[in-house]
């Protein structure tokens, strides 16, 4: 008898589509000489006194398991820091420190879903999302977002998506792919239909550090919505410390329980070397990560000037670190732009649609890259363009 294993594979896992990006980073990485605004990473390493705190640590022999909640003097920074935004969270069992925000994504979800509740996700927006939610047994729900409305999330389109099983709300804002931001007076829109529906908001606010206009404002701030958010945040972009993986979540102590639970069982805690550092970071990266952010923008303003002169028509993105310039009067889809753009001038750009269908038309472009080689990608899509 001939054994197909695919088949002993879950159901939920085949209906999940692969991403939609994979193919094309293959392509990226078979190619010679490719300058890169594909990847959305920091270019910097992380700060040396950051890394310098965690040798220390391990000097000292900091290598064991932690408390499942993290570190409490860790949590007791995140709980500090967080007030800047007008939020307080109890360190001893409001705040859970994760394997980065991903797996804090993924907890937040499993811990709200029940089956077949709906999950109501800004489109285009960050690719874990609707995968995490159809793994929690939900049903991910996209709420289209406009170049002409800044690519906000508007309480009209979450309001013409709401049904008797809406339950969880996804706030991603600034946004990746996007680099939308939300105002406060935007969050309050989305807040009274929120109530109105008895939503769960799960925000994502992993790049409030970079915000290049006004300053950040956190959902959970708002009256009312405390109770009804899980804040999540973390290291990975504001402090370039992608590979340490850590995040955090912060929610009333029930939910907070709730996402311990299956933390405990599945992670047990974030990395210890990990939670060193993160705690230097928040205890005294201050100054560099502002460096850092100030960096991005001198590197948004070039990259936004660059594609004005090539004629790419690109919305300000006032967060994060990526352009989100359309392509459609090149008469080309986002894969063909992204895929002839690599083959023909050697740039890696992400096409939009892999961050959901509003996101055809676009390609994603990440400045976190040197200045030179942002120059150089500008004057290679210029070659190109002008082969159309
Ligand atoms: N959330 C958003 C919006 C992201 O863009 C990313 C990474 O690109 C993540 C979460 C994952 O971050 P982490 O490295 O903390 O897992």
């Amino acid at each position: 008898m001939s054994i197909n294993p695919g088949s002993f594979v879950n159901e939920k896992i085949k209906r999940i589509p692969p991403s939609g990006i994979r193919k094309f980073f293959d392509l990226v990485s078979q190619t010679q000489g490719v300058i890169s605004l594909g990847v959305g990473e920091p270019d910097f390493v992380t700060p040396w006194h950051i890394r310098e705190a965690c040798y220390y640590s391990l000097e000292k022999g900091y290598t064991m398991y932690t408390s499942n909640y993290g570190l409490p003097e860790l949590r007791e920074e995140i709980a500090r820091y967080l007030t800047k935004f007008g939020l307080n969270y109890n360190p001893a069992n409001e705040i859970l420190v994760t394997v980065g925000v991903s797996e804090a994504v993924d907890l937040a979800l499993r811990a709200l879903t029940s089956p077949e509740d709906e999950v109501l996700i800004p489109d285009p927006s960050y690719v874990s999302y609707a995968p995490g939610a159809i793994l929690a047994g939900g049903v991910p729900v996209p709420l289209r977002t406009y170049e002409k409305d800044d690519f906000k999330l508007t309480a009209q389109e979450l309001k013409s998506k709401i049904t008797p099983k809406s339950k969880i709300l996804i706030l991603t804002f600034p946004n990746n792919p996007t680099g939308a931001i939300m105002t406060k007076e935007d969050l309050e829109a989305i807040a009274k239909v929120v109530e109105e529906h008895n939503l769960v908001v799960i925000s994502d606010e992993i790049y409030c550090e970079l915000t290049y206009e006004g300053q950040h404002f956190s959902f959970a701030a708002l009256p009312g919505m405390w109770e009804r958010t899980v804040t999540l945040n973390g290291f990975s972009k504001a402090y370039a410390m992608t590979g340490w993986r850590i995040g955090y979540a912060a929610a009333p102590k029930e939910i907070i329980e709730a996402m311990m639970k299956i933390h405990q069982f599945t992670m047990l805690c974030a990395p210890i070397m990990g939670q060193k550092a993160a705690l230097e970071a928040l205890r005294n990266g201050e100054s560099e990560m502002k460096k850092m952010v100030q960096s991005y923008n001198q590197r948004r303003n070039l990259i936004l000037n660059g594609f004005k002169e090539l004629g790419l028509k690109c919305f300000e993105p006032k967060g994060s670190f990526y352009a989100f310039p359309s392509i459609q009067n090149t008469g080309l889809t986002s894969e063909e732009f992204a895929e002839r753009l690599l083959i023909e001038e050697k740039v890696a750009v992400v096409p939009g649609n892999a961050f959901g269908e509003s996101g055809e038309g676009f390609i994603r472009c990440c400045y976190a890259a040197s200045i030179a080689n942002i120059n150089e990608a500008l004057e290679r899509m210029s070659r190109f363009l002008k082969k159309l």
